[in-house]
């Protein structure tokens, strides 16, 4: 079976004290994941370290960075490469966030760059894509996403893209409450799989994960994981409850 993830992201919220405690409180819950399921955190810079050792001896349980820099190293005041973080054991990394699209300017030429710069880190992206409403409105999500793919993995190996995973987040369903429908994100997902499967065949393609954001909550989580080429989500908002994200993991399938 296709690994199953709920993959949390903090962006930028909670203080150090707040991230340990709501860690503590998801993990003092016993789930016990299958081999095939994973909960991944993607937590703020300076966190990484005490999130790491958290999870240490819990099965299945990773740690992600939110970002990092498009350039190997060098004089860029702020950024964090993926070598640096590959040299603090950080095996994930969130590339292309609509966030950072929209208000970093990056570009997919740019997250190509960050792609390969993770892969050779030994980092798996979390690759995220997704449409604005106006694209969603003018029908021409298909186009869209295609392009975002093509554009920034698409240089990338049949061997390369199996260590990827995708994250589809319609912009207007990010923190907007708004979620996909079952239908909307089902046939999304499905389009996803299929311009991955005309480039690198089906065989490959059905390897990949390809994650939903968007307003998951508890309460729909199911639902939109039931879907048959969804394979978990990419959690903003209701990441930071405990009891909320314990909930989203238990509807892994
Ligand atoms: C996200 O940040 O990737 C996200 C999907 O946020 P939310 O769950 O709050 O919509």
């Amino acid at each position: 079976m296709r690994k199953q993830i709920a993959a949390a992201n903090w962006k930028m919220n909670m203080t150090f004290q707040q991230g340990e405690k709501l860690l503590d409180d998801i993990l003092g819950v016993d789930i016990h994941l299958k081999e095939h399921q994973q909960v991944i955190f993607a937590v703020p810079f300076p966190y990484l370290l005490m999130t790491r050792s958290e999870v240490e001896d819990e099965f299945n349980y990773e740690v992600a960075a939110q970002n990092c820099y498009h350039k190997k190293s060098g004089a860029y005041t702020g950024e964090v490469s993926a070598d640096m973080l590959h040299s603090t054991g950080v095996n994930y990394c969130i590339v292309g966030h609509s966030e950072r699209r929209e208000y970093f300017a990056e570009t997919n030429a740019m997250l190509a760059d960050k792609v390969n710069l993770c892969l050779e880190n030994f980092i798996t992206p979390i690759f995220c894509c997704g449409e604005a409403l106006s694209i969603r409105e003018a029908n021409t999500q298909n186009d869209f996403v295609a392009q975002q793919l093509k554009e920034s993995l698409f240089h990338l190996s049949a061997k390369q893209i199996k260590g990827i995973i995708v994250a589809y987040e319609p912009i207007w369903a990010i923190g907007t409450g708004k979620t996909a429908t079952t239908g909307q994100a089902q046939e999304m997902h499905a389009h996803l799989r299929s311009v991955l499967a005309g480039q690198y065949g089906a065989d490959v393609a059905n390897e990949i994960p390809i994650l939903y954001g968007g307003s998951v909550k508890a309460n729909n989580a199911k639902e939109l994981f039931s879907c048959p080429d969804v394979d978990g989500g990419l959690v903003g908002g209701a990441s930071l409850v405990a009891t909320d994200f314990v909930e989203i993991i238990k509807a892994l399938k």
